[in-house]
Protein backbone atom coordinates (compact mmCIF):
# COMPACT_ATOMS: atom_id res chain seq x y z
CA UNK A 1 0.00 0.00 0.00
CA UNK A 2 1.47 3.36 -1.17
CA UNK A 3 2.08 6.13 1.86
CA UNK A 4 1.00 9.67 1.03
CA UNK A 5 1.70 12.25 3.65
CA UNK A 6 -0.20 15.67 3.57
CA UNK A 7 1.05 18.80 4.65
CA UNK A 8 -0.91 21.75 5.30
CA UNK A 9 0.34 25.42 6.50
CA UNK A 10 -1.93 28.03 6.93
CA UNK A 11 -5.46 28.48 8.10
CA UNK A 12 -8.44 26.15 8.88
CA UNK A 13 -9.74 26.47 5.36
CA UNK A 14 -6.10 24.21 4.13
CA UNK A 15 -6.37 21.96 7.27
CA UNK A 16 -10.47 20.95 6.03
CA UNK A 17 -9.31 20.56 2.70
CA UNK A 18 -6.38 18.62 3.73
CA UNK A 19 -8.75 16.64 6.01
CA UNK A 20 -11.25 15.95 2.99
CA UNK A 21 -8.40 14.97 0.69
CA UNK A 22 -7.16 12.34 2.98
CA UNK A 23 -10.65 10.45 3.49
CA UNK A 24 -10.74 10.40 -0.47
CA UNK A 25 -7.47 8.79 -0.64
CA UNK A 26 -7.76 6.51 2.63
CA UNK A 27 -10.86 5.24 0.53
CA UNK A 28 -8.86 4.90 -2.37
CA UNK A 29 -6.81 2.49 -0.49
CA UNK A 30 -3.97 4.80 0.19
CA UNK A 31 -2.07 5.02 3.60
CA UNK A 32 -2.30 8.55 4.77
CA UNK A 33 -0.62 10.49 7.16
CA UNK A 34 -0.60 14.21 8.30
CA UNK A 35 2.94 15.93 8.89
CA UNK A 36 5.90 15.32 7.40
CA UNK A 37 6.98 11.68 7.88
CA UNK A 38 8.27 9.00 5.82
CA UNK A 39 6.19 8.62 2.48
CA UNK A 40 5.88 7.86 -1.15
CA UNK A 41 3.68 10.60 -2.16
CA UNK A 42 3.39 13.79 -0.53
CA UNK A 43 0.87 17.05 -0.48
CA UNK A 44 1.81 20.50 0.16
CA UNK A 45 -0.93 22.65 0.95
CA UNK A 46 0.26 25.88 0.94
CA UNK A 47 -0.73 29.01 2.57
CA UNK A 48 0.56 32.79 1.32
CA UNK A 49 -0.84 34.76 4.11
CA UNK A 50 2.82 36.37 4.48
CA UNK A 51 6.26 36.05 2.48
CA UNK A 52 6.96 34.26 5.64
CA UNK A 53 4.57 31.58 5.22
CA UNK A 54 5.03 31.43 1.26
CA UNK A 55 8.66 30.79 2.23
CA UNK A 56 8.10 27.88 4.61
CA UNK A 57 5.57 26.15 2.27
CA UNK A 58 8.43 26.45 -0.23
CA UNK A 59 11.10 25.31 2.12
CA UNK A 60 8.56 22.26 2.66
CA UNK A 61 10.08 20.86 -0.69
CA UNK A 62 13.51 20.59 0.65
CA UNK A 63 12.60 18.61 3.75
CA UNK A 64 10.48 16.31 1.69
CA UNK A 65 13.85 15.67 -0.53
CA UNK A 66 15.85 15.06 2.79
CA UNK A 67 13.46 12.11 4.31
CA UNK A 68 12.23 10.90 0.50
CA UNK A 69 14.92 12.12 -2.21
CA UNK A 70 12.78 10.16 -4.60
CA UNK A 71 9.09 11.79 -3.48
CA UNK A 72 6.51 12.51 -5.85
CA UNK A 73 5.18 15.93 -5.00
CA UNK A 74 2.02 17.21 -5.38
CA UNK A 75 1.39 21.00 -4.39
CA UNK A 76 -1.87 23.62 -3.46
CA UNK A 77 -3.30 26.53 -1.80
CA UNK A 78 -3.06 30.02 -2.04
CA UNK A 79 1.04 29.92 -2.79
CA UNK A 80 0.26 28.01 -5.68
CA UNK A 81 -2.57 29.96 -6.54
CA UNK A 82 -0.02 33.37 -6.41
CA UNK A 83 2.77 31.87 -7.91
CA UNK A 84 3.26 28.69 -9.19
CA UNK A 85 6.38 28.55 -10.83
CA UNK A 86 8.06 28.77 -7.38
CA UNK A 87 6.95 25.17 -6.40
CA UNK A 88 8.28 23.98 -10.12
CA UNK A 89 11.87 22.96 -8.55
CA UNK A 90 12.17 19.73 -10.49
CA UNK A 91 10.88 16.37 -11.87
CA UNK A 92 9.71 15.44 -8.77
CA UNK A 93 7.13 18.44 -8.50
CA UNK A 94 4.44 16.29 -10.26
CA UNK A 95 1.28 18.82 -10.11
CA UNK A 96 0.77 21.69 -8.75
CA UNK A 97 -3.16 23.67 -9.05
CA UNK A 98 -4.01 26.79 -6.83
CA UNK A 99 -6.66 27.03 -4.78
CA UNK A 100 -9.50 25.69 -6.46
CA UNK A 101 -11.04 22.35 -6.70
CA UNK A 102 -7.85 20.40 -4.32
CA UNK A 103 -9.55 17.20 -4.57
CA UNK A 104 -8.37 16.93 -8.67
CA UNK A 105 -5.11 16.34 -6.72
CA UNK A 106 -6.52 12.97 -5.93
CA UNK A 107 -7.33 12.61 -9.73
CA UNK A 108 -3.87 13.43 -10.77
CA UNK A 109 -2.01 10.97 -8.14
CA UNK A 110 -3.90 8.38 -9.43
CA UNK A 111 -3.82 8.93 -13.02
CA UNK A 112 0.47 9.17 -12.21
CA UNK A 113 0.50 5.85 -10.24
CA UNK A 114 1.23 3.22 -12.08
CA UNK A 115 0.36 0.65 -8.99
CA UNK A 116 -2.90 2.34 -8.08
CA UNK A 117 -4.16 1.96 -11.79
CA UNK A 118 -2.81 -1.73 -11.84
CA UNK A 119 -5.15 -2.78 -9.39
CA UNK A 120 -7.75 -0.74 -9.71
CA UNK A 121 -8.23 -1.64 -13.40
CA UNK A 122 -12.49 -0.28 -13.22
CA UNK A 123 -13.48 -3.64 -14.75
CA UNK A 124 -17.33 -2.43 -13.45
CA UNK A 125 -19.03 0.81 -13.21
CA UNK A 126 -17.79 2.53 -9.85
CA UNK A 127 -19.46 5.43 -8.17
CA UNK A 128 -18.07 7.99 -5.73
CA UNK A 129 -20.31 9.79 -3.38
CA UNK A 130 -19.04 12.73 -1.33
CA UNK A 131 -21.29 15.03 0.85
CA UNK A 132 -22.96 16.72 -2.81
CA UNK A 133 -21.78 15.60 -5.80
CA UNK A 134 -21.16 12.04 -6.73
CA UNK A 135 -18.81 10.92 -9.58
CA UNK A 136 -19.85 8.02 -11.82
CA UNK A 137 -17.15 6.27 -13.51
CA UNK A 138 -18.97 5.05 -17.22
CA UNK A 139 -15.82 3.78 -18.88
CA UNK A 140 -12.45 2.46 -18.81
CA UNK A 141 -9.23 2.76 -20.94
CA UNK A 142 -8.09 4.93 -23.51
CA UNK A 143 -6.86 4.31 -27.49
CA UNK A 144 -5.54 7.78 -28.24
CA UNK A 145 -1.56 6.86 -27.34
CA UNK A 146 -0.57 10.99 -26.40
CA UNK A 147 3.04 10.23 -26.66
CA UNK A 148 3.30 11.54 -22.86
CA UNK A 149 0.83 9.34 -21.70
CA UNK A 150 1.29 5.54 -20.31
CA UNK A 151 -2.64 4.99 -19.34
CA UNK A 152 -3.30 3.37 -22.28
CA UNK A 153 -0.50 1.01 -21.62
CA UNK A 154 -1.62 0.35 -17.93
CA UNK A 155 -5.14 0.11 -18.02
CA UNK A 156 -5.82 -1.14 -21.66
CA UNK A 157 -8.21 -0.55 -24.59
CA UNK A 158 -11.59 1.54 -24.38
CA UNK A 159 -14.46 -0.20 -22.77
CA UNK A 160 -17.66 1.11 -21.93
CA UNK A 161 -19.90 -0.07 -19.34
CA UNK A 162 -23.50 -0.73 -20.37
CA UNK A 163 -25.81 2.17 -20.62
CA UNK A 164 -28.66 -0.29 -18.59
CA UNK A 165 -26.13 -0.32 -15.64
CA UNK A 166 -25.54 3.23 -15.67
CA UNK A 167 -29.22 4.15 -15.63
CA UNK A 168 -29.66 1.62 -12.85
CA UNK A 169 -26.59 3.61 -10.50
CA UNK A 170 -27.81 7.79 -11.72
CA UNK A 171 -31.41 6.54 -10.41
CA UNK A 172 -29.45 5.63 -7.54
CA UNK A 173 -27.47 8.34 -6.80
CA UNK A 174 -29.70 11.06 -7.84
CA UNK A 175 -31.77 10.03 -4.84
CA UNK A 176 -28.71 10.78 -2.65
CA UNK A 177 -26.76 13.58 -4.62
CA UNK A 178 -28.09 16.42 -6.57
CA UNK A 179 -25.43 16.72 -8.85
CA UNK A 180 -23.70 13.84 -10.61
CA UNK A 181 -20.35 14.27 -12.19
CA UNK A 182 -20.14 11.87 -15.37
CA UNK A 183 -16.63 10.52 -15.98
CA UNK A 184 -13.94 8.21 -17.68
CA UNK A 185 -10.73 7.74 -18.64
CA UNK A 186 -11.74 9.26 -21.76
CA UNK A 187 -15.18 9.72 -21.48
CA UNK A 188 -15.41 11.49 -25.24
CA UNK A 189 -15.07 7.48 -26.45
CA UNK A 190 -17.97 6.27 -24.48
CA UNK A 191 -19.99 3.98 -26.43
CA UNK A 192 -17.83 3.62 -29.44
CA UNK A 193 -16.66 0.05 -28.40
CA UNK A 194 -20.71 -1.05 -28.42
CA UNK A 195 -21.04 0.74 -31.50
CA UNK A 196 -22.72 4.03 -30.59
CA UNK A 197 -21.27 6.96 -31.57
CA UNK A 198 -23.88 9.22 -29.32
CA UNK A 199 -23.15 7.89 -25.89
CA UNK A 200 -23.07 10.94 -24.06
CA UNK A 201 -25.74 11.98 -25.72
CA UNK A 202 -27.80 8.76 -24.49
CA UNK A 203 -26.36 9.07 -20.61
CA UNK A 204 -27.48 12.43 -20.52
CA UNK A 205 -31.18 11.06 -21.91
CA UNK A 206 -30.88 9.41 -18.62
CA UNK A 207 -31.34 12.94 -16.50
CA UNK A 208 -34.33 13.54 -18.40
CA UNK A 209 -37.18 14.93 -15.87
CA UNK A 210 -34.74 14.69 -12.77
CA UNK A 211 -34.06 16.86 -10.37
CA UNK A 212 -30.44 16.32 -10.01
CA UNK A 213 -28.15 18.38 -11.98
CA UNK A 214 -25.30 16.76 -14.47
CA UNK A 215 -21.84 17.71 -15.49
CA UNK A 216 -19.08 15.78 -18.05
CA UNK A 217 -15.58 15.41 -16.24
CA UNK A 218 -13.18 16.17 -19.34
CA UNK A 219 -13.95 16.03 -23.06
CA UNK A 220 -11.66 15.90 -26.29
CA UNK A 221 -12.60 18.31 -29.19
CA UNK A 222 -13.63 15.56 -31.10
CA UNK A 223 -17.42 15.18 -28.88
CA UNK A 224 -18.09 18.89 -29.41
CA UNK A 225 -20.87 18.70 -32.35
CA UNK A 226 -23.77 20.79 -33.56
CA UNK A 227 -25.78 17.64 -32.38
CA UNK A 228 -24.18 16.83 -28.97
CA UNK A 229 -24.79 20.86 -27.87
CA UNK A 230 -28.16 20.82 -29.43
CA UNK A 231 -28.92 17.96 -27.09
CA UNK A 232 -27.46 19.64 -23.46
CA UNK A 233 -28.99 22.53 -24.56
CA UNK A 234 -32.38 21.21 -23.97
CA UNK A 235 -31.54 19.89 -20.41
CA UNK A 236 -31.85 22.71 -17.41
CA UNK A 237 -30.40 20.34 -15.36
CA UNK A 238 -27.44 19.93 -17.70
CA UNK A 239 -24.25 21.92 -16.15
CA UNK A 240 -22.67 24.56 -18.42
CA UNK A 241 -19.25 23.52 -17.73
CA UNK A 242 -16.53 21.95 -20.69
CA UNK A 243 -13.45 20.49 -19.59
CA UNK A 244 -11.60 20.63 -22.94
CA UNK A 245 -8.20 18.99 -22.57
CA UNK A 246 -6.19 21.19 -25.11
CA UNK A 247 -2.43 20.29 -23.61
CA UNK A 248 -0.56 22.64 -26.05
CA UNK A 249 -2.00 25.52 -27.77
CA UNK A 250 1.12 24.90 -30.31
CA UNK A 251 0.09 23.32 -33.82
CA UNK A 252 4.16 21.61 -33.53
CA UNK A 253 3.32 20.12 -30.06
CA UNK A 254 0.10 18.80 -30.61
CA UNK A 255 1.80 17.15 -33.34
CA UNK A 256 4.50 15.87 -31.48
CA UNK A 257 1.68 15.04 -28.49
CA UNK A 258 0.08 13.23 -31.16
CA UNK A 259 -3.23 14.87 -30.30
CA UNK A 260 -5.44 14.63 -32.90
CA UNK A 261 -6.52 18.31 -33.48
CA UNK A 262 -4.87 21.82 -34.80
CA UNK A 263 -5.73 24.65 -32.63
CA UNK A 264 -7.77 26.48 -35.20
CA UNK A 265 -9.84 23.24 -35.05
CA UNK A 266 -9.89 23.58 -31.25
CA UNK A 267 -10.94 27.51 -30.90
CA UNK A 268 -14.33 26.15 -33.91
CA UNK A 269 -15.12 23.62 -31.26
CA UNK A 270 -14.90 26.24 -28.62
CA UNK A 271 -16.83 29.05 -30.30
CA UNK A 272 -19.54 25.98 -31.05
CA UNK A 273 -20.26 25.56 -27.65
CA UNK A 274 -20.39 29.63 -27.07
CA UNK A 275 -23.22 29.73 -29.40
CA UNK A 276 -25.24 27.02 -27.86
CA UNK A 277 -24.28 28.38 -24.10
CA UNK A 278 -22.84 31.91 -24.20
CA UNK A 279 -22.37 31.50 -20.67
CA UNK A 280 -20.08 28.24 -20.65
CA UNK A 281 -17.28 28.01 -17.99
CA UNK A 282 -14.79 26.68 -20.37
CA UNK A 283 -11.87 24.80 -18.39
CA UNK A 284 -8.88 23.08 -19.58
CA UNK A 285 -5.28 20.74 -18.71
CA UNK A 286 -2.24 22.22 -20.50
CA UNK A 287 1.78 20.67 -20.45
CA UNK A 288 4.16 23.30 -20.23
CA UNK A 289 7.74 21.99 -21.23
CA UNK A 290 6.98 18.96 -23.44
CA UNK A 291 10.33 18.37 -24.28
CA UNK A 292 10.00 19.72 -28.33
CA UNK A 293 8.56 22.91 -26.80
CA UNK A 294 10.26 25.62 -28.05
CA UNK A 295 10.04 29.30 -26.72
CA UNK A 296 8.19 30.10 -29.97
CA UNK A 297 5.97 27.22 -29.30
CA UNK A 298 5.08 28.55 -25.95
CA UNK A 299 4.80 31.86 -27.06
CA UNK A 300 2.33 30.33 -29.57
CA UNK A 301 0.69 28.37 -26.76
CA UNK A 302 0.37 31.04 -24.47
CA UNK A 303 -1.49 33.76 -27.36
CA UNK A 304 -3.62 30.61 -28.29
CA UNK A 305 -5.03 30.33 -24.70
CA UNK A 306 -5.36 34.02 -24.53
CA UNK A 307 -7.57 33.74 -27.61
CA UNK A 308 -9.45 30.77 -25.96
CA UNK A 309 -10.48 32.60 -23.02
CA UNK A 310 -10.50 30.07 -20.41
CA UNK A 311 -12.43 29.85 -17.26
CA UNK A 312 -9.80 28.41 -15.42
CA UNK A 313 -6.70 25.99 -16.10
CA UNK A 314 -4.97 23.59 -14.84
CA UNK A 315 -1.30 23.85 -15.44
CA UNK A 316 1.18 20.91 -15.50
CA UNK A 317 5.06 21.21 -15.68
CA UNK A 318 5.79 18.30 -18.18
CA UNK A 319 6.89 15.34 -16.43
CA UNK A 320 8.49 12.63 -18.60
CA UNK A 321 6.99 9.37 -18.45
CA UNK A 322 9.34 5.99 -18.92
CA UNK A 323 7.87 4.03 -21.74
CA UNK A 324 6.34 6.52 -23.65
CA UNK A 325 7.39 8.02 -27.17
CA UNK A 326 7.87 11.90 -25.51
CA UNK A 327 10.59 9.95 -22.97
CA UNK A 328 12.55 9.13 -26.37
CA UNK A 329 12.42 12.77 -27.58
CA UNK A 330 15.46 15.35 -27.41
CA UNK A 331 14.56 17.99 -24.72
CA UNK A 332 15.13 21.35 -25.82
CA UNK A 333 12.82 22.67 -23.73
CA UNK A 334 14.06 25.73 -21.69
CA UNK A 335 12.73 28.17 -18.94
CA UNK A 336 9.92 25.65 -17.55
CA UNK A 337 9.47 27.69 -14.69
CA UNK A 338 9.31 31.06 -16.34
CA UNK A 339 6.85 29.46 -18.37
CA UNK A 340 4.80 28.43 -15.52
CA UNK A 341 4.43 31.50 -14.04
CA UNK A 342 3.60 33.48 -17.39
CA UNK A 343 1.19 30.59 -18.03
CA UNK A 344 -0.02 30.95 -14.26
CA UNK A 345 -0.61 34.66 -14.70
CA UNK A 346 -2.63 34.74 -17.83
CA UNK A 347 -4.58 31.93 -16.67
CA UNK A 348 -5.03 33.96 -13.39
CA UNK A 349 -6.34 37.16 -15.28
CA UNK A 350 -8.47 34.94 -17.19
CA UNK A 351 -10.71 33.71 -14.59
CA UNK A 352 -10.41 37.05 -12.97
CA UNK A 353 -12.16 38.47 -15.86
CA UNK A 354 -14.58 35.16 -16.19
CA UNK A 355 -15.82 35.66 -12.14
CA UNK A 356 -16.20 39.75 -12.89
CA UNK A 357 -18.28 39.00 -15.62
CA UNK A 358 -20.73 36.99 -14.11
CA UNK A 359 -21.21 39.42 -11.52
CA UNK A 360 -24.84 40.54 -10.86
CA UNK A 361 -25.73 37.48 -12.66
CA UNK A 362 -27.74 34.59 -10.72
CA UNK A 363 -27.37 31.29 -10.61
CA UNK A 364 -28.53 27.57 -9.23
CA UNK A 365 -25.92 26.25 -6.84
CA UNK A 366 -25.97 23.16 -4.47
CA UNK A 367 -24.43 23.54 -1.13
CA UNK A 368 -21.22 21.81 -0.55
CA UNK A 369 -19.98 23.09 2.52
CA UNK A 370 -19.60 25.41 5.20
CA UNK A 371 -16.03 27.06 5.68
CA UNK A 372 -15.21 30.37 7.79
CA UNK A 373 -18.96 31.13 8.12
CA UNK A 374 -19.05 30.66 4.37
CA UNK A 375 -21.24 28.26 2.53
CA UNK A 376 -19.70 26.82 -0.32
CA UNK A 377 -21.17 25.94 -3.53
CA UNK A 378 -20.56 25.44 -7.68
CA UNK A 379 -22.55 27.40 -9.72
CA UNK A 380 -23.48 25.24 -12.82
CA UNK A 381 -20.40 27.06 -14.46
CA UNK A 382 -17.98 26.05 -12.14
CA UNK A 383 -17.65 29.40 -10.50
CA UNK A 384 -17.19 28.90 -6.49
CA UNK A 385 -19.64 30.60 -3.80
CA UNK A 386 -18.99 31.77 -0.61
CA UNK A 387 -22.60 32.49 0.97
CA UNK A 388 -23.45 34.24 3.87
CA UNK A 389 -27.14 33.27 5.52
CA UNK A 390 -28.40 33.36 8.64
CA UNK A 391 -29.89 29.79 8.45
CA UNK A 392 -28.18 26.92 8.46
CA UNK A 393 -27.82 25.87 4.79
CA UNK A 394 -27.35 21.99 4.60
CA UNK A 395 -24.75 19.97 2.00
CA UNK A 396 -27.35 18.81 -0.90
CA UNK A 397 -29.50 22.02 -0.63
CA UNK A 398 -30.19 23.52 -4.25
CA UNK A 399 -30.89 27.26 -4.05
CA UNK A 400 -30.72 30.30 -6.83
CA UNK A 401 -28.19 32.90 -6.12
CA UNK A 402 -26.64 36.30 -7.43
CA UNK A 403 -23.07 36.83 -7.27
CA UNK A 404 -21.70 39.82 -5.64
CA UNK A 405 -18.07 40.92 -5.73
CA UNK A 406 -14.86 38.51 -6.47
CA UNK A 407 -13.41 37.16 -3.92
CA UNK A 408 -10.39 34.94 -3.41
CA UNK A 409 -11.37 32.34 -5.72
CA UNK A 410 -14.77 32.88 -6.83
CA UNK A 411 -17.23 34.81 -5.64
CA UNK A 412 -19.26 36.27 -2.76
CA UNK A 413 -22.95 35.55 -3.04
CA UNK A 414 -26.57 35.86 -1.66
CA UNK A 415 -29.21 33.33 -1.68
CA UNK A 416 -32.40 35.66 -3.93
S1 LIG B 1 -3.73 11.89 -22.25
FE1 LIG B 1 -4.18 10.96 -24.25
S2 LIG B 1 -3.56 8.82 -24.07
FE2 LIG B 1 -3.63 9.65 -22.00
S3 LIG B 1 -5.68 9.09 -21.26
FE3 LIG B 1 -5.82 11.17 -22.11
S4 LIG B 1 -6.44 10.88 -24.25
FE4 LIG B 1 -5.70 8.88 -23.48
Amino acid sequence: MKKISIITLGCKVNQVESEDIAEKLEADGYDVSMGLVQSDIYIINTCAVTNEAERKSRGIITKVLKINPNAKIYVCGCSSENDASKFNKGEFVKGIIGTQNKMSLIEMIENDDEDFIKNNSLKTIARVTDRTRATLWVQNGCNNFCTYCLIPYLRGREVSFPLSEIKKQIDTLSLQANEIVIAGINLSAYGKDLGNNDGLIEIARLFKNKKTRFRFSSLEVNIITNKFLKELSEYNNFCEHFHLSLQSGSDNTLKKMNRHYTKSEYLDKVNLIRKYFPNAGITTDIIIGFPTETNDDFNESLDFVKQVNFSSMHIFPYSIRSGTVAATFKNVATNVPERVKTMTETANIMKSNFIENNINTTHEVVIENEKDGYFMAHTKNFILCYIKSDTPLKPNQILNVRLLKPYIDGAIAEII
